[in-house]
């Protein structure tokens, strides 16, 4: 079963996606970065070849091209009426990176990106930011969360799987979507008070979904690394509050808030300290979250 829509896999991070890379922009800046090889490095030996070849007169753009002589230099080129079709008017500026000595450089990662912008979908998953304190799976699971495209009950029924009831596995009240799983099933309500009164944070009666708990974290005060620590807390959060859903599912265990939350500040902790500048950070002052000096 796939959960992701493609769209959504290979659009760009900074478009909401998972940022896999569309494999048509990959191959059009690896053949772009041959067109502006040849401009700026025109005295090396392979460019003097081509030169040779196809002569430095009847050329488009100043790179030489001979229309008749068939080859791997003219489909190189053709890329460029490949874009065309697809919309796509090339700029000379795409993927040049200007270094501090004024050199310059073709990155195929910029390059891709003004394809993206100028042919790609965004996905409105805001507010949702890569965190890379958190370990990579986490973020994957939480941009899931985010886009609703988790294995819950509901979801497996609205997809024709037989999960015999789709009651929430925390409550047992209402229905098991990703939002009420996460964000207002009373269960999880009772680990996010835990979590939000640990973090000092006040805790948002309204929150109805995984989108308004995150985007909670941007109307504080405070650092950008502040905030990203807060984020790291709810990362962990929201992988918690899956795993001992699924800790009861499969394994027919009960769940402890109190556990459940000692686990998400270890988690957290962990992860801050290895992944993050802060690794003298101390666990006793991290469980009261007295560390405002530490993270500035
Ligand atoms: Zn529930």
């Amino acid at each position: 079963m796939r959960w992701v829509s493609w769209c959504k896999i290979v659009t760009p991070k900074f478009m909401g996606g998972l940022g896999l890379g569309e494999i048509r922009s990959l191959n059009w800046a690896f053949l772009a970065k041959w067109k502006w090889r040849i401009k700026s490095c025109s005295t090396q030996l392979w460019a003097r070849v081509i030169s040779a070849i196809h002569g430095s007169q009847n050329n488009v753009d100043n790179i030489p091209l001979k229309k008749d002589i068939r080859g791997v230099w003219k489909d190189i080129l053709a890329s460029t009426k490949d874009m065309e079709k697809a919309g796509i008017t090339e700029s000379d500026r795409w993927g040049i990176v200007t270094g501090e000595d004024s050199s310059s450089m073709f990155s195929v990662t910029l390059f891709r990106e003004e394809v993206m912008k100028k042919i790609g979908t965004k996905v409105n998953v805001a507010p949702f930011r890569w965190n890379a304190w958190a370990p990579i799976k986490i973020n994957l699971f939480v941009w899931r969360s985010v886009i609703g495209w988790i294995a819950t009950k509901a979801a497996l029924a609205d997809r024709g799987v037989n999960v015999r009831g789709t009651t929430c596995s925390l409550c047992g009240c209402e229905r098991e979507s990703v939002q009420h799983l996460m964000a207002t099933c009373i269960m999880s309500k009772a680990i996010w008070w835990h979590i939000f009164s640990w973090v000092k944070i006040p805790f948002p009666l309204n929150a109805q979904s995984c989108q308004d708990l995150m985007g909670i974290i941007q109307q504080q005060c405070g650092s950008s690394k502040w905030k990203r620590v807060i984020e790291v807390v709810f990362f962990a959060t929201m992988w918690r509050i899956w795993r001992s859903r699924n800790d009861i599912v499969f394994n027919n265990a009960k769940l402890s808030v109190t556990r459940t939350v000692t686990l998400i500040k270890e988690d957290a902790f962990l992860w801050v300290k290895n992944r993050s500048p802060y690794g003298s950070l101390n666990w006793g002052r991290w469980c009261d979250f007295n560390i405002r000096d530490v993270i500035m």
